[in-house]
């Protein structure tokens, strides 16, 4: 029998921020305060201009493909239904850049780079939800 056991996070501090806003089916990433400057992964001080100050803005959750690997064999077997599948880097609207699966129906040999595509949110634990991209529906 095949585990059912997948990778969940198990983020702290404000890894744990980032992915309770997820939860919450809302993209957020930080903003300096002083600046403007988005910033991912999360961090204390800003890497433009070395601010303290930031806050949680929201992000429209839309954004461009910048890259991408796609699997074709399973490193851990719960992942093996899913061959071949593909993982990508997307920039997003307002410029951090995220990883996620593809999802959407689309295949991984549909890729193309700078194709338009959205977040969206599947909970795998209390306020843990991770990060995939569809194809962009406007
Ligand atoms: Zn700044």
């Amino acid at each position: 029998m095949k585990p059912e056991l997948r990778l969940v996070p198990h983020p702290v501090g404000l890894n744990a921020e980032f992915y309770a806003h997820c939860a919450a089916g809302e993209l957020r990433f930080q903003r300096c305060g002083a600046c403007g400057a988005w910033r991912h992964p999360p961090r204390y001080r800003c890497a433009a201009c070395g601010s303290g100050e930031w806050s949680w803005e929201r992000s429209s959750g839309r954004g461009r493909v910048f890259s991408w690997t796609v699997t074709h064999r399973a490193v851990d077997p719960a992942y093996e239904d899913e061959l071949p599948y593909a993982v990508v880097v997307v920039e997003l609207d307002e410029g951090p850049r995220l990883v996620g699966n593809l999802r959407g129906g689309l295949t991984p040999a549909e890729l193309r780079l700078e194709l338009p595509v959205e977040v969206e949110f599947e909970p795998v634990a209390d306020g843990i939800a991770l990060t995939h991209f569809r194809p962009s529906r406007a």
